[in-house]
């Protein structure tokens, strides 16, 4: 086999080594080296400048529809080697095909997406927020707001999971807005992104300077922000703390968008019956969400709220649903959850089991746990764990701590009202699931849940086949949540653009003002 390479990063327009072979990324189905990633000695303060000066001005000097158009080839250029990065994922992040399609087939879809609606604000390259309003008893005096792209540069700081659709989502919007990108993929999967930006350059989509990417350790890149820059980051809650605590982001008042961890849950309504439609839509969600990526999406069901008499037949249901699912090497088409990402990852699951069997019996794991095609002793496999809290109000673990595996917990509620306190005292989360076949609940529970989650989704039996998922983020809705999520907001169409603008109030006489708006674009309503 082939010695595996050292990824190179792109900085200051073009391909540049660490001056060491760095850190070893895994395949974590049998635990073998495929490639290395370092940053030592790369001149972060001259890439970010690069990027300001080179990649801003010329992204600026066309408009929001022309740089739609360019997300549209960098979805093509992907799309066309969509089997490649079916492979690197397979062989870096142990993904299956299902796995895979949501981080790959995800991040062209988003792209499409702003292709498309980005296409419809034409030249402009500014945006209006309201027209201008009077101020002064002088009718002419009016004022309004506008938002002008940010001057900096957008430093996107991904975690490890999705190193695919992390990368596009963020860039996207940030392109779009005409705000060039500085992306930092979690070193231990940055090989998909690594090749994902090669691909991209060497189709010679983007205006230089307008992407960049550091494969390795983030070393200095913080120290060297400026005013007009941004950083959005997805990760654990405590690097996003530290992050926000950085000297660059501190003194240089830089925005930060912070997407970190979650303890999501799902609830069933009181009024679901066993064996009922709904209740199999429950249980088949639940096991979806704890097996795809092996439970390592920031969104998956954590905790699994149920009605106190529908406990044992709920818990029953979904662990024999769970000992259907065959573990192991993803290049089996029979496997429905492969590895987490590496040794470290089982390690950190293995030891969140067993914090939380502290407080909750395991109800499910795999007694004989048979891999498919795959070794225990070399791969990164954890059995999907399902436990059971011994009761509501003894669960404080289990609204601490995320598990970032294949693990959920079940908890049981005796009231509504104290459902919808468990699914708070997660203390912030990205999204909640409610099913129920009672329309005025589902309607109760949207707002009971709504200051506490960033998405509800509401799913009766007449959605129970067609609804995207628990997990799945959607490009036209917001993805962030409050509190513990870190209090972000990405996506949500078009509106995501405000982060990467300054909204600036513009004052002076009525024909000055309406120019101004005339040559910016109200982004339509969502
Ligand atoms: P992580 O350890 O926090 O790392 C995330 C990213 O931050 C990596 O690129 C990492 O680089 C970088 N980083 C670490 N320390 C840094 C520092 N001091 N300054 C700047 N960057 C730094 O998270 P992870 O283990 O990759 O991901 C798992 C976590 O992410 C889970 O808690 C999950 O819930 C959360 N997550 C949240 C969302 C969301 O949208 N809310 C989505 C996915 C995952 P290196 O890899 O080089 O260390």
């Amino acid at each position: 086999m082939a010695e595996a390479k050292t990824l190179q990063s792109y900085i200051s327009g073009k391909w540049q080594s660490g001056a060491e072979r760095g850190s070893a990324l895994v395949n974590p189905t049998d635990g073998s080296t495929v490639a290395y990633a370092s940053s030592k000695g790369l001149d972060l303060k001259s890439a970010l400048h690069y990027s300001r000066r080179v990649g801003g001005a010329e992204l600026r000097k066309i408009g929001y529809a022309q740089r739609a158009a360019l997300l549209g080839k960098i979805a093509d250029a992907l799309a066309a080697k969509r089997e490649r990065w079916y492979e690197i994922s397979r062989i870096n992040s142990g993904n299956t095909k299902a796995d895979t399609g949501i981080d790959v087939d995800g991040s062209i879809g988003t792209l499409k997406y702003f292709a498309k609606i980005g296409a419809a604000l034409g030249d402009a390259n500014s945006l209006a927020d309201g027209a201008p309003a009077r101020l002064a008893r002088d009718a002419n005096f009016q004022g309004v707001h506008i938002g002008v792209p940010l001057s900096g540069v957008a430093v996107h700081i991904n975690a490890f999971n999705f190193p695919g659709w992390g990368l596009w989502e963020k860039a996207a919007v940030s392109l779009l807005s005409g705000v060039p990108v500085f992306a930092k993929p979690a070193t231990s999967t940055c090989w998909l992104a690594q090749e994902m930006i090669a691909a991209v350059v060497d189709a010679n989509i983007l205006p230089d300077g307008s992407i960049s990417l550091l494969c390795g350790s983030p070393n200095d890149l913080l120290d060297h922000l400026q005013m007009g820059d941004a950083v959005a980051f997805t990760g654990s809650a405590d690097t996003g703390q530290q992050i926000k605590q950085s000297a660059g982001v501190r003194e240089h008042g830089v925005r930060v968008n912070i997407e970190a961890d979650s303890l999501n849950a799902a609830l069933l309504g009181p009024d679901v019956a066993d064996g009922s439609a709904s209740m199999n839509y429950f249980v088949r969600e639940v096991v979806r969400e704890m097996t795809l990526k092996a439970g390592q999406k920031c969104t998956a069901i954590r905790r699994v709220l149920v009605p106190a008499e529908r406990e044992k037949a709920t818990t029953e249901a979904i662990a024999a649903a769970l000992s259907q699912v065959k573990v192991g090497n993803p290049e089996n088409a029979e496997v429905g959850m492969g590895p987490v990402v590496n040794a470290a990852q089982r390690k950190s699951v293995e030891e969140g089991i067993r914090t939380l069997s502290k407080q909750a019996r395991v109800a499910y794991q795999a007694s004989d746990f048979k891999l498919v095609d795959a070794d225990a002793q070399a791969g990164a496999f954890v059995s999907p764990t399902l436990l059971q809290a011994q009761d509501s109000s003894d669960g404080s673990i289990v609204n601490e701590l995320e598990v970032f595996g294949p693990v959920a917990t079940v908890v049981p509620y005796k009231s509504k009202e104290e459902a919808f306190a468990i699914a708070r005292r997660g203390g912030g989360s990205l999204a909640a699931s409610v099913f129920s076949e009672d329309s005025a609940y589902l309607a109760e529970a949207a707002i009971a849940l709504g200051n506490s989650h960033g998405r509800v989704l509401l799913v009766d039996p007449s959605i129970g086949d067609s609804h995207t998922g628990h997990g799945i983020v959607l490009p036209s809705l917001l993805h962030g949540g409050p509190g513990r999520a870190g209090g972000g907001e990405e996506l949500g169409g078009l509106h995501g653009m405000w982060f990467y603008h300054q909204r600036v109030a513009v004052q002076g006489s009525g024909p000055t003002l309406a120019a101004i708006v005339g040559r910016a674009v109200e982004l339509p309503k969502a």
